[in-house]
Formats: C-alpha cells, sequence, structure tokens
C-alpha cells in the first residue's frame, strides 16, 4: 500500500519577516525502504527561531535552508517500518525529520541520526523541548558561561519561553535570585507563579528604554552576575548596565534581529569597564556537554521538579503559521506542532 507524505519546502526566502507563502506544502508518495532503513512516522514537530536563520542565505554558523527542499526541524515519532536490525517497529525515537508527515532515515551507519527514547517515563513531546535541544541549550548557556553560585543573581531574557524557562528553573536550583524578562502580564505571572523566578518585568509594558532600565534597577538591587540573553536590543542594554564587575553574559539568541532588522549594543565600553565576559554559543557544538545536561534535565522532568509549558499546533498546515507566530511571540512556552 503506498504511503502519501505531506511536506513543507522552503519557496521563497523573506528579506524582512517571513510570511506563509514562504513556504509551499507538496504532497509526495514515501519510496519503498532500502536495507538499512527505517520509515518514521512523525508525531511532534519542533518550531524553533533558528529556522528563520537557515531561511535567509545570508553567512551564519549553519548551511541556508536549500530552495525547495523540505524544511528543517526536529521531529519526534514512533518507526512503522524497518528494515534495520537496529531500531524495531515500535520504537520512539528523535530525530531531524524535517517539516513533514514521515521520515525515511538510514540508521546503520555509525552513528545513527536518530535516537531511541523512552516515551513511558518522559512524554515524548518533552524530547523536542525540556529535555531536547532547548533544554540542553539552557544548561549549557547557564551552567557553562554563566557560571551561577549560590546567592548571586542571573537574569534571563524570553523567560517563559522554552529555552528561558528551564535557564530560571536551572539557576534557582543553584540558589540564585533570578529575574525574567517576558512580553505581557499572562507570561509574567507564569514565571514567577509556576516556574518560581524571583521576579519577571514585562518589557512591552516598558517600552521605553530609560523606564526599562529603571525597572530592571529596583529588580537587581546588588546587580548581575549571569545574564542569559535571548532577545538582544533593549533588553540587552539594560542588562549590561546592571551587570557587576567580572559578570558573565551568555549570548544565546538575539531573535530581536531576526527579520534583519540591526539590533546595536548601546553600551559596548561597559565590556571594558565592568569587566565583563560576553560569550556566543551554537548549541550543536557542544556534543560533549549533552549526555550530562540530558540527564539531569530528563531526572528533573521525570520527578516534576523541572516544569515547562507547550504550546501545540495540530496539523502540518499549521506549521507555517505557528513558526510566524512563534516570531511574534505568540507562543507560549515550547512551539510544537502535532502531526496527526
Ligand atoms: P521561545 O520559546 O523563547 O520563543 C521565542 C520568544 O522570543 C517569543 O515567545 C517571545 O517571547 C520572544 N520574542 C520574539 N520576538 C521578540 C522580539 N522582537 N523582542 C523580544 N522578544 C521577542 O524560543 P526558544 O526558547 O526556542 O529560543 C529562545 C532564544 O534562544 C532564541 O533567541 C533562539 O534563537 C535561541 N536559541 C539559541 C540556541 C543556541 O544554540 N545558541 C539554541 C536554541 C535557541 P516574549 O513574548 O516574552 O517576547
Amino acid at each position: 500500500m503506498t504511503i502519501t507524505n505531506r511536506r513543507f519546502v522552503l519557496a521563497s526566502r523573506p528579506t524582512a519577516a517571513p510570511h506563509e507563502d514562504n513556504f509551499r506544502l507538496e504532497t509526495v508518495a514515501v519510496p519503498e525502504l532500502a536495507p538499512g532503513q527505517v520509515l518514521v512516522r512523525h508525531r511532534y514537530l519542533s518550531l524553533d527561531p533558528y529556522m528563520r536563520g537557515r531561511m535567509s542565505d545570508q553567512k551564519s554558523y549553519a548551511p541556508p535552508q536549500p530552495l525547495d527542499e523540505v524544511m528543517v526541524g526536529a521531529t519526534a515519532g514512533e518507526v512503522v517500518e524497518s528494515r534495520s536490525a537496529k531500531v524495531a517497529v515500535g520504537d520512539t525515537v528523535v530525530g531531524m525529520g524535517g517539516w513533514q508527515d514521515y521520515g525515511v532515515v538510514a540508521v546503520d551507519g555509525a552513528t545513527s541520526p536518530l535516537r531511541k527514547v523512552d516515551a513511558t517515563r518522559i512524554p515524548l513531546s518533552a524530547y523536542l523541548g525540556a529535555v531536547g535541544m532547548p533544554g540542553v541549550t539552557a544548561w549549557y548557556g547557564l551552567n557553562m558561561i554563566c557560571e551561577p553560585k549560590p546567592g548571586e543573581t542571573v537574569m534571563v531574557s524570553a523567560a517563559s519561553g522554552a529555552v528561558g524557562g528551564l535557564v530560571g528553573q536551572l539557576a534557582k536550583a543553584k540558589g540564585c535570585r533570578v529575574v525574567g524578562v517576558a512580553g505581557g502580564k499572562d507570561k509574567c505571572a507564569y514565571v514567577v507563579d509556576e516556574l518560581g523566578f524571583d521576579v519577571c518585568l514585562d518589557y512591552k509594558a516598558t517600552p521605553d528604554p530609560a523606564a526599562f532600565q529603571a525597572a530592571l534597577q529596583a529588580a537587581t538591587p546588588n546587580g548581575i552576575d549571569g545574564h542569559f540573553e535571548n532577545v538582544g536590543g533593549m533588553i540587552l542594554d539594560a542588562a549590561m548596565q546592571q551587570m557587576n564587575a567580572f559578570g558573565r553574559i551568555a549570548i544565546c539568541g538575539m531573535i530581536a534581529g531576526y527579520n534583519g532588522v540591526p539590533v546595536p549594543m548601546a553600551h559596548p565600553e561597559l565590556i571594558l569597564t565592568s569587566r565583563l565576559r560576553l560569550q556566543g554559543f551554537i548549541v550543536s557544538e557542544q556534543a560533549s556537554s549533552w549526555p550530562r545536561a540530558l540527564g539531569e534535565l530528563g531526572a528533573g522532568v521525570a520527578s516534576g521538579s523541572l516544569k515547562y509549558r507547550e504550546t501545540v499546533a495540530i496539523g502540518l498546515p499549521s506549521a507555517p503559521g505557528a513558526f510566524l507566530g512563534l516570531l511574534q511571540g505568540r507562543n507560549f512556552g515550547k512551539q510544537l506542532v502535532k502531526l496527526d
């Protein structure tokens, strides 16, 4: 019986904010499996800010997403056919299956592109969030760059998001005072009431940079020792002015500039005068940290000590709209698409 696969390819490159026409939905037949291949029915697709960068052909840390090919993306699903002794029908797996219902994957090489996961202990979707790439991003940037110590103050932007929500919880567990920044009253209430941050500043309610700076000053009476930056612009400028001497700043994301609008830094002189360490990082390059990070994150999620929230769009056709929403802050927690 022929199985039909729906998939989104990149149809064109946006020059500013992307729009739905940049993606094209196609329907194709799933090919017969060759020896060593498996067929995965994707159950969840992860939507992530990095995809905006891949849609452009500007110089970056990764090559651009080719036009007319399946959009890049992490997926979690179930093996429904197998021609490999290494992976069995019914195995739950995560991989980089892309924006499509099914993926044909060669698994018999030295390193398999699929990771088997236990969906009985941890929900399958969490392997794309708290126990996946966003979780390791939070873990790595916080522990290896911000280097939090008990009693210190840690700040994180996009605090209610997939990465930011975990950064704050991990920093609280280290005995830090944690200040988040998020867009809107509901997101801020969640960050404090559910995730246990000490304070959350709503940057949308305080759009004036001087007023935001004053609010941050009031929220961080002892200054900031570690800052985890996900956004850039006004938020990073304010954080830098509150950093204590020898503070550490993990540059994780600059989402305010992903659509091509420059996000200049207002006070680079503070790097010198406050003796700051700013370090950018790309989590996929930190392979040696993944096993330890995933172990800790998995234990935290399984025990309930680490919390996360998901926004789930239903069905592959909803992916472009949900992705555009992610870039506008319409998601609340990890943005996923459930592929039914
Ligand atoms: P989130 O779940 O945090 O979603 C993105 C959030 O960013 C939105 O909900 C919104 O939150 C905020 N946002 C969007 N546009 C703007 C804007 N113009 N100004 C301010 N805030 C904005 O996404 P992730 O947790 O997946 O990613 C968070 C950051 O981490 C991103 O910058 C991403 O690129 C980066 N990242 C980096 C990695 C690395 O290896 N360096 C790996 C993974 C992620 P709000 O409503 O609160 O504004």
